[in-house]
């Protein structure tokens, strides 16, 4: 456990500090990406209850995915110890579960309701047509909630009952929401009924990373927070500690164009006069773009060890570069398989994530369906997660006719891996465990410490960090993206920048950006130009890398904004 007291927030740079010391009230903190706003959000949090006598359980913490709320949970753990426990961190979906568990009775559901998993929604869905509230009533019949539903049924129970409400704002007088650029009309109901106007709720987000709106999202609620709350009080932190200078100056003039942050400015903490300028490779083609990101991976991993530089330092971090440290990053999922191959035949190991969701690895459901049924010998659930994994393992090593036998062995004892940390954290709970499989609709059954290199879409990049970052297929019509031949409109066309910047953002120490001339789009080859966004970008801070573009000498002034 730290230090608590005034050495709490010693580890915070002078901005961080009057957001995380902030008295109650409504409080908004822009940052923007790489500012530390998980180190701020945590700190905030350990502050209140170590200095200011706030109880733990009076907090509540709402991130997006399972991932971020464990990584939060595991911070406040080492900043205020045991206590931490009684702080409820989850997503939104899990507090809305909670919510309906602690009230089941109320919005017409047997205790032990359970959540639809695909199959049940599945069945539901050819049983009841394309009617929706049939649909439901499939579910209801079998004591099942879909997953909208764990939060729209909180939502009616508290709208509809004044006291319900008013004892949960008593019960969760302290809110803090991550992410808060991306919240969509239920979530942001939701917190309306549980935050009174004047309540402690501290939101946290960036409207420039906002690339959700396809899904419901709407950076608008963000953009109004202090129309909504009375007298909020506001905090920027600008202090960027990810990327090196160029790499920041690259992404901020990237986004400049769109940007939703009046006086946006991200100041760099690292000003290394040697960090490297950003790559940038024209391919002539997918291939050879693959090419390009083989030869790199291996110029930077292969070279390094097989010269066994002794490991030398930039800027405090080791230059000594491992598979795990590189992520490529792309658009939509169908430009990874030329990608994964490249690498493959390289023998370069590599995990990609996309959004497939835990429950969908194979393996998983036939161990979820094996728990449910066999209830519970062995003590505690992780042990039953892995006994479940060998019953399963034993049951598929003899191919069945139905052709269930397609869990293979090694798939099986990937997915007992994948979920020992989640049962861990569940303990006893299976049907805890259960639904949290099914709410923690994102992955994250990324492993950041697997000794390969990652491959993930824009869109799961969200939030994470790598040494190097490749981001491939920066073509206009890909990124932005439409169909060949039609119009974008500047809504989207400005949703697509934010996630190029957040792409440019997830690098911390070498960015490569490229594109091919010529690539197949529905079905048909055709030439292809390099993404406009790239045009507000100083050249200076690019290197031209390859033959298919004649170098430029190296400029290393760089103009940051
Ligand atoms: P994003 O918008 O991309 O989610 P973020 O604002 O959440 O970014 P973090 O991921 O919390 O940023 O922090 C970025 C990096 O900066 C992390 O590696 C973190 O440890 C580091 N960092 C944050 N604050 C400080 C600080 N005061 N001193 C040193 N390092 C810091
Ligand atoms: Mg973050």
């Amino acid at each position: 456990m730290e230090e608590v007291g005034t050495g709490l927030l010693d580890r915070l740079d002078a901005m961080q500090r009057v957001a995380a010391s902030a008295p109650g009230g409504p409080l908004l903190i822009v940052a923007g990406p790489g500012t530390g706003k998980t180190r701020t959000l945590t700190h905030r949090i350990a502050y209140l209850c170590a200095e200011l006598n706030v109880f733990p359980e009076h907090c509540l913490a709402i991130t997006f995915t399972r991932r971020a709320a464990e990584e939060l949970r595991h911070r406040l753990d080492g900043l205020l110890g045991p206590v931490a426990e009684d702080v409820t961190v989850g997503t939104f979906h899990s507090v809305g579960l909670q919510i309906l568990r602690e009230n089941a009775g109320a919005a017409g559901l047997p205790a032990d309701f359970r959540i639809a998993d695909d199959a049940d929604r599945a069945a539901a869905r050819v049983e009841a047509g394309d009617d929706r509230d049939a649909y439901v009533a499939v579910l209801r019949k079998q004591d099942l909630v879909d997953l909208d539903e764990l939060l729209t049924l909180p939502l009616a129970l508290l709208r509809a009952d004044r006291k319900l409400a008013q004892a949960y704002r008593d019960r969760w007088r302290w809110i803090f929401v991550d992410e808060y650029q991306d919240v969509d009309e239920v979530q942001y109901e939701l917190l309306r009924l549980l935050s009174p106007a004047d309540g402690n709720l501290c939101a946290i987000g960036d409207p420039d990373q906002a690339i959700y709106s396809f899904r419901g999202a709407d950076v608008g609620y963000f953009l109004r927070f202090s129309q909504d709350f009375t007298d909020a009080r506001l905090v920027r932190l600008n202090r960027n500690y990810r990327s090196s200078a160029p790499i920041l100056a690259a992404a901020v003039q990237a986004i400049a164009p769109s940007s939703l942050v009046r006086g946006r400015r991200l100041d760099p903490a690292r000003l290394d006069p040697e960090a490297p300028l950003v790559g940038r490779y024209a391919a002539g083609s997918v291939a050879d773009e693959a090419d390009f990101v083989v030869r790199t991976v291996d110029e930077l991993v292969g070279g390094l060890s097989h010269r066994s530089l002794d490991s030398g330092r930039i800027d405090g971090r080791s230059t000594t570069l491992s598979f795990s440290d590189i992520a490529v990053l792309y658009r939509t999922d169908s430009q990874a398989a030329p990608i994964v191959d490249a690498l493959a035949r390289a023998n370069i190991p590599v995990q990609k994530r996309s959004h497939d969701r835990l429950r969908d690895r194979p393996g998983v459901a036939a161990i979820a369906r094996e728990l449910r049924h066999a209830g519970g010998l062995a003590g505690g659930l992780p042990a039953r997660v892995r006994l479940a994994g060998q019953v399963v393992a034993e049951r598929f090593a003899t191919p069945t006719l139905d052709g269930s036998g397609a869990v293979r062995p090694e798939d099986v004892r990937v997915a007992v891996d994948l979920l020992t940390p989640l049962a861990r954290r569940c303990g006893d709970d299976l049907e805890l465990f259960l639904s949290q499989l099914v709410t923690g609709a994102e992955v994250d059954a990324l492993d950041p410490r697997a000794e390969a290199v990652t491959l993930l879409t824009l869109h799961a990049a969200k939030g994470l960090e790598f040494p190097v970052v490749f981001l491939v297929g920066a073509e206009d019509g890909l990124l932005p993206l439409r169909w060949p031949g039609s119009e974008p409109d500047e809504d989207a066309v400005a949703e697509e920048r934010r996630l190029f910047f957040v792409g440019l953002t997830r690098a911390q120490d070498r960015l490569y950006v490229s594109h091919a001339a010529r690539r197949i789009r529905q079905g048909a080859e055709r030439d292809c130009r390099p993404t406009p966004f790239l045009d507000t970008i100083d050249p200076g801070l690019f290197e031209r890398l390859g033959e298919s573009e004649p170098r430029r000498p190296k400029d290393r002034q760089l103009r940051l904004i």
